[in-house]
């Protein structure tokens, strides 16, 4: 059935679980439809790491054989979504885009994914992202970069779908999946999604579980959901998020029923307006599809106000300390001994086997990471950049607390261009590192942050705006995600070529 296969792919989360509760089609008539998008855009786009059909056809069977005994059904039954390959995942390889986990397979569950099958979601497969999630292109995978379904008119270069959850981004705007979980320690679900015209969502920090997901930078992690449209991303969510005793940085608190609360009515609400965030050589278009998003929150029925963030332009600088000293840390656990990879070279001691297991384990990118964390955590060196870095952090979460005694919510661009070439950047890691600055500032006050679709540059590629909320405030960033989708009207996609 083509034509019906083709257009179920179109359907978002809500629309899928609504139609298969229905009985419009079969759950398992929708994990086969996305299970063909996935492989036909397999080699073209290289979005998923490892495929899963069966699993999808697994799930979506016991959803279909729950609808069938007239059982209760999950807020996300029979709807078969992308699972970035950071989530451990029991009995599929897990990753992170390394060679160093290549082959690694779990025997457990991360929660985030265990919580999302519970509710009824199926997997299509491990999606392909940066190695260990460091990254804004996706070109530090081990697998091979993913490719953007985006092209501009009339050029076949290939672009990047932004990064590191960039596999997740490329799925959903190809219509291979749904949705997809993302993870975002800098930026890495709102940063593809801007590039890619999908809509994603990063909580505040605590409300998913880190458990089970592949550690980066462990005080800036945290998951989050990527779809088409911010209900999506909602009911998503609120199927991920919850208190877990497994990680100590889990908040205990309920999960709120954001979807039944979501409104895109603005009055009474104030948005934010950060001056800072202005910054120098921003493409015109970037700060046109700006103001247009000033004039949709005020037709939403929103007061603007201007607010300040002064410390702002120290973030990127904080966060390239920060996450590389976390790192650096985190990944000590790679040494060849329990995980992974192991390079024992013949009549090798211990020392050789952790140094040639770590040199052949790792890429570039992650070994520079390692090195900088490492020196900027040394002992002579250790208050000139870490300890200088976690007080900018903590200026950073003052300003934004001094704004939200103002203002409800912040609006500002997602990213500072719209998507770059694959290539363009990758021998040049500070302004690959400058793509980041206007997510990072969030992710270090451990607030909640989404990009939403807000319209096309004159090139034809996807633009993105953010919202950032108070902390807990999610349906606050959701809400006024809501009023902006409503009017950017985004409906674009990728003309297919894959
Ligand atoms: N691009 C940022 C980095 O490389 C953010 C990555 C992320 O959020 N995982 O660290």
């Amino acid at each position: 059935m083509p034509n019906s296969s083709n257009s179920i792919t179109d359907l978002g989360v809500a629309a899928i679980r609504d139609g298969v509760a229905a009985g419009q089609f079969s759950a398992v008539e929708v994990a086969e439809a996305f299970n063909a998008n996935v492989a036909a855009a397999q080699s073209a786009l290289n979005a998923f790491i490892v495929a899963t059909p069966e699993k999808a056809i697994e799930a979506a069977k016991a959803v279909d054989a729950a609808r069938s005994a007239g059982q209760a059904l999950g807020p996300m039954a029979g709807v078969p979504i992308g699972m970035k390959d950071l989530f451990a995942t029991e009995g599929v390889q897990t990753t992170a885009a390394s060679h160093m986990l290549e082959g690694f397979v779990p025997r457990y569950e991360s929660t985030v994914s265990r919580k999302l099958w519970e509710a009824g979601a199926g997997m299509l497969g491990k999606l392909n992202l940066d190695q260990f999630a460091m990254g804004s292109s996706n070109e530090s995978s081990y697998f091979g970069n993913v490719i953007s379904p985006w092209q501009r008119p009339g050029s076949n270069a290939q672009l990047t779908p932004g990064g590191s959850s960039g596999g997740s981004s490329a799925a959903i705007a190809a219509r291979l999946a749904p949705a997809a979980t993302g993870t975002d320690t800098g930026g890495s679900i709102r940063q593809p999604a801007a590039y890619t015209g999908t809509v994603g969502i990063k909580p505040t920090y605590g409300r998913c579980s880190r458990w089970g997901v592949v550690a980066y930078a462990s005080s800036l992690d945290q998951a989050g959901s990527m779809a088409r449209d911010v209900t999506d991303c909602a009911i998503m969510l609120e199927a991920m998020a919850g208190f877990d005793p497994k990680d100590s940085t889990s908040l205990d608190l309920a999960v709120p029923a954001w979807t039944a609360s979501l409104s895109g009515d603005l009055r009474g609400k104030k948005v934010g307006i950060p001056l800072e965030y202005r910054v120098d050589g921003m493409p015109a278009e970037v700060d046109a599809i700006w103001e247009q998003g000033i004039a949709w929150a005020k037709d939403a029925g929103a007061e603007v106000v201007e607010v300040s963030l002064p410390h702002t332009r120290y973030a990127l600088a904080a966060y390239y300390i920060i996450a590389p000293a976390e790192a650096s840390s985190n990944l000590a656990r790679y040494d060849g001994v329990r995980y992974g990879l192991r390079d024992l070279p013949d009549g090798a001691g211990l020392q050789d086997m952790y140094a040639a297991t770590r040199a052949a384990g790792f890429g570039d990118e992650v070994k520079r990471r390692i090195l900088i964390g490492t020196y900027v955590l040394s002992a002579g060196f250790y208050d000139a950049y870490y300890t200088q870095a976690q007080k900018v952090r903590t200026l950073i979460s003052q300003d934004f607390a001094k704004a939200f005694e103002a203002v409800d919510v912040l609006l500002t661009p997602t990213a500072p261009s719209a998507a770059f070439a694959l290539g363009e950047n990758v021998d040049d890691p500070l302004s690959m590192y400058l793509n980041d600055v206007f997510t990072v500032p969030a992710s270090l006050a451990g607030l909640p942050a989404m990009s939403v679709p807000a319209g096309l540059d004159v090139q034809g590629l996807p633009l993105g705006l953010q919202i950032i909320g108070r902390p807990l405030d999610e349906q606050g960033v959701l809400n006024a995600g809501l009023a902006i989708e409503a009017r950017a009207g985004f409906t674009a996609k990728p003309e297919k070529w894959w």
